[in-house]
């Protein structure tokens, strides 16, 4: 089997090493890619761009492809998928339509609404003073969200009513996010642990996979600002049979009437950001691919052949199948390009705050890959790249995941480290608490 995979970043990496792991005769292709994975069935394929799905393609029409997955945002929420499908490739990933699932939050929540999925409350604005008087009016906390892409920061979470009307201003007035703030939603802000909801989807039913815990704060403690994700667990502490009953039932169901009455042409990966509260789950977030960095502690531990559950997602049987998981614990970190400081050349100095809070520098050589144990944890690179001499050197704000493997949490954690720990990169930075504490603030 062929398979085309449109990604460039740490979950592609894993959905890669995935394709891979549990099939022995699948070749995949990853384009753009990332040109540091080195691995004989992985090639990149970095002349295909995210941007243009009409150079993937070319890429399938001079190679015999069986099938693309397309699991980036930036692709996914362009068309990528139906200019794939237009062209008669068999394509797995949502539409653009579909896509709106994760590009705009205003049109997720109303769905939601719709179709008596459990949210929070909400209310949507297209201007800040309307805003500012729904906040004054209201008695409990809120969070205020830039409606369209923001990369991980457009949810602000305010703990008063000032921090919030000032979260207004950010987005609308000083347009901290460009367009994707010219419409905002403010909603309830819920108190409970978060959990990070995965599946495949093929058009018709899901089939779940392990919950994963996720840390979206930038530093240790929990604190700094909401980025990406700086690690995660898999399965989630708190996900035994009973809470996988609820989801199935209080979230995937309803969701699934959702998508099926929308006619929304949905095929792929689906990621759900829920919150356990004291009153059920409630969703907070949907993304139309996996959550980065929940990819890299989830795929893992995937036992079942990947192609042929491609092939159940194509077909549309993939009711008739069922996931197999192993019985392991997982840990990602993941190791983020950092402060730095350099001199000009007048010798003055030049600080560099770094990923997620400021400028930060790239191309840095990054040592100590060799020393990782592979037996005992898994590599994911995300922004790696080969340098004119063919070092591997950093080439973004998150580098790099390494996910350690145990019999339970503590050894998960114990190797992540250990692990990450032998890796050098200059600036290199990375949370020191990931598995220790809960990924969300207000379950502390
Ligand atoms: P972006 O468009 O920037 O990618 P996002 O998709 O990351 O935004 P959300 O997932 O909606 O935005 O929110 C990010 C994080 O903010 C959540 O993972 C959660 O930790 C917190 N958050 C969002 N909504 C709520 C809420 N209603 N109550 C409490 N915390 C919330």
């Amino acid at each position: 089997r062929n398979v085309l995979l449109i990604d460039s970043t740490g979950r592609g990496h894993a959905i890669a090493d995935l394709f891979q792991r549990s099939d022995p005769s699948v070749q995949v292709f990853y384009g753009p890619g990332n040109p540091s994975v080195a691995d004989e069935r992985i090639c990149t394929v970095p002349d295909i761009s995210l941007s243009d799905p009409e150079s993937a393609v070319r890429f399938c029409q001079a190679r015999a492809i069986d099938f693309v997955f397309v699991s980036h945002i930036d692709a996914l929420s362009t068309g990528y998928v139906d200019f794939l499908k237009t062209n008669g490739i068999p394509t797995i990933g949502p539409d653009r339509a579909a896509a709106r699932l994760e590009a705009s939050k205003a049109f997720t929540k109303s769905l939601l609404q719709r179709y008596n999925v459990k949210t929070a409350r909400f209310a949507v604005f297209d201007r800040p003073e309307p805003a500012k008087c729904y906040i004054r009016g209201l008695d409990y906390d809120v969070v205020v969200k830039a409606d369209g892409l923001c990369e991980g920061n457009g949810a602000y979470v305010c703990s008063d009513q000032a921090s919030a009307l000032q979260a207004v201003d950010s987005i609308m007035l000083a347009r901290a996010h460009k367009d994707a703030g010219n419409r905002i939603v403010v909603e309830e802000r819920l108190f409970g642990v978060e959990i990070s909801i995965s599946a495949l989807f093929d058009g018709k039913e899901f089939l779940m996979f392990p919950a994963a815990l996720d840390y979206k704060r930038s530093d240790d403690g929990n604190k700094g600002v909401n980025c990406d994700g700086m690690g995660s667990l898999s399965p989630h502490p708190l996900a035994d049979k009973t809470l996988y009953r609820e989801i199935q039932t209080e979230v995937l169901e309803p969701l699934r009437a959702a998508i099926l009455g929308e006619g929304l042409k949905y095929t792929g990966f689906i990621y759900i950001g829920a919150m356990l509260c004291d009153d059920g789950i409630k969703v907070i977030e949907i993304n139309v691919r996996l959550g980065d960095s929940e990819a890299e502690a989830v795929l893992p531990k995937v036992q079942s052949n990947f192609v042929r559950l491609c092939e159940g997602v194509l077909l549309g049987t993939l009711s008739s199948m069922s996931l197999e998981t192993d019985d392991k614990c997982y840990c990602n970190v993941v190791a983020a390009q950092g402060p730095t400081l350099r001199l000009d050349e007048h010798g003055r100095e030049i600080r560099y705050p770094g990923w997620p809070h400021g400028d930060f520098e790239v191309g840095f050589p990054i040592s100590g890959l060799e020393a990782v144990n592979c037996r005992n944890s898994r590599l994911f690179f995300a922004n790696v790249r080969r340098d004119a001499e063919d070092t591997l050197v950093t080439a973004g704000g998150r580098v790099l995941h390494v996910t350690g493997i145990g019999d339970n949490y503590a050894q998960a954690v114990h190797h992540a480290y250990a692990n990450i720990e032998k890796i050098r990169f200059k600036g290199m930075s990375y949370r020191s608490d990931i598995g220790l504490i809960y990924g969300s603030v207000d379950a502390m």
